[in-house]
């Protein structure tokens, strides 16, 4: 309007306004989810309940996930967690909640600490430490008022553990054990002649990795890195620790680099952490325990545990620990955990792409452990007996490494489809049909966007829920990758789910 024009040319200086701060994406994305849990949005809030953040990480598409811990009167819900993603405009796109009811719970114990810590040990064969006891609500069935006790020690078959134990404040019952100990197998496996990234303080070098946090290789037996004069290590030889430190940190770092350069995600923890891996344990395996992985030998001795598949294996639990949900939970939870494993080994092997061990769908090939070849096939989980390619009602009371077999066979399918050719294995598919893959990078971003969603309760189902939703955030200009997807489910008998998107 040109009158307004001239009014506005002849009025007075302003003020000069100091220019609005400029905002960046993760802080738009922080708030909108932070307003979305203080509404209590698709949370069951009650007055005496609040949710606290747990933890912010940026994944594909632009998208945001921020995990929360519900607590109550100030006492932390276990199996109330939730997941609001959002975007840099401040969006809020999904919310992802356990099946949480409101609670109403008296918080006054009536066991003692010191009587919930005895119930706790009888778990155990052996308790070296009492990590931590602390009131909950125990509310992945209906709340219970609980002590969470968390012991370090081991089995009676003398495998390391380190279990959460619920202990139900009022009756002493001991209501569930999540163990964070995670066992594996695997072979001994060398990965030719590789460079590894290690420290050099003075004229001394050692197996710790300076430009990724955290990691570092170590023998078990004492705790302590390997030093040296010079930054050569190892000689090739499968009894040889040192050597074994070789696999295991280019496992370590091929592993991080993956996740850097293919998911966007920074370090282990996704914070920008990694973690110690032990060379040198006396058991015939591997495992995870929350903090640190370990590394066994093969069963005649002569090689240690730290091919590729299997390094990258344990800190895929290191994943799945440090993505929102954590990863206690149901027995069902444990075979996806198992799976989650597979899958960052796989796609590790396919990113480090050494012709010393090529990239395949097979975990822990190098070495037969026992003579009887790779402990678990992911195009056809079924080539090891009791291990199922299909989804039924009794997948999720498997034995965790055998339950693991369904979402590995989902991601085979997905990457590379079930007659990929060019020497790759055929996977057979439980309906008859035909599924064309999308390539294992594509995969496994859709997977760990998938994890980003992941609460307390995890199902099947609800991993396909959360993968066709990342699909669609990450591919929002194509169906073919939310399609194969969906292929790739139905054709491992995972059924649809309620609210499942389409494309
Ligand atoms: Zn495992």
């Amino acid at each position: 309007m040109i009158a307004g024009l001239a009014l506005t040319l002849t009025l007075p200086a302003q003020p000069a306004q100091s220019a609005p701060e400029p905002v960046s994406p993760d802080v738009l994305a922080a708030r909108a989810a932070d307003a979305a849990a203080a509404r209590g949005v698709g949370l069951a809030k009650g007055a005496e309940d609040a949710f606290v953040r747990s933890s912010f990480t940026s994944g594909g598409g632009g998208l945001y996930y921020a995990a929360y811990q519900r607590t109550y009167r100030g006492l932390e819900v276990v199996g109330g967690d939730a997941v609001i993603v959002t975007d840099g405009q401040g969006r809020v796109h999904d919310t992802v909640t356990d099946d949480t009811t409101s609670v109403a719970v008296d918080i006054r114990p009536v066991l003692t600490k010191d009587a919930a810590e005895a119930a706790a040990a009888k778990t155990l064969s052996t308790v070296d430490k009492v990590v931590s006891r602390q009131l909950v609500v125990f509310a992945v069935d209906s709340p219970t008022l609980a002590y969470e006790v968390v012991l370090e020690g081991s089995t009676a078959e003398q495998v390391p553990s380190r279990p959460h134990v619920f202990v139900d404040a009022t009756t002493g019952a001991v209501l569930d054990v999540w163990d964070d100990v995670r066992a594996g197998t695997g072979n001994g496996f060398y990965n030719g002649t590789v460079t590894i990234t290690t420290q050099q303080s003075g004229g001394t070098f050692s197996t710790i990795d300076p430009t990724r946090s955290g990691v570092r290789c170590r023998q078990n037996s004492n705790q302590q890195v390997f030093t040296g004069p010079d930054d050569v290590w190892g000689n090739g030889s499968g009894t040889s620790l040192e050597t074994a430190c070789v696999d295991a940190l280019y496992a370590t770092q091929r592993q991080w680099d993956m996740l850097s350069s293919w998911l966007g995600r920074s370090g282990i923890n996704g914070s920008g952490g990694g973690f110690p891996a032990n060379v040198g344990l006396t058991a015939v395996n591997a495992f995870w325990n929350g903090s640190s992985a370990s590394f066994g030998r093969s069963s005649d001795g002569q090689r240690q545990v730290v091919p590729i598949d299997v390094v990258a294996h344990e800190f895929g639990h290191g994943i799945f620990q440090f993505t929102p949900g954590g990863s206690g939970g149901s027995n069902e939870k444990g075979g996806l955990n198992e799976s989650t494993g597979d899958i960052f080994g796989a796609v590790t092997e396919a990113f480090a792409n050494n012709p010393n061990d090529p990239p395949d769908y097979q975990v822990g090939e190098e070495v037969n452990l026992s003579g009887s070849g790779p402990i678990r096939f992911m195009y056809q989980p079924s080539l090891r007996s009791g291990h199922p390619n299909c989804f039924s009602s009794s997948v999720p009371n498997l034995e965790v490494h055998a339950g693991a077999g369904v979402q590995n066979h989902w991601f085979y399918l997905l990457a590379e489809g079930s007659n990929p050719g060019g020497g790759k294995p055929s996977s057979p598919t439980c309906n008859s049909s035909t599924v064309t893959g999308i390539g294992v990078q594509k995969a496994a971003q859709i997977f760990y966007n998938g994890l980003l969603r992941k609460t307390t309760t995890w199902t099947h189902g609800r991993v396909r829920l959360a993968t066709l939703q990342a699909a669609r955030a990450l591919f929002p200009n194509s169906c073919t990758e939310f399609n194969t997807v969906r292929a790739a489910w139905n054709a491992v008998s995972v059924p649809a789910q309620t609210g499942e998107p389409t494309c």
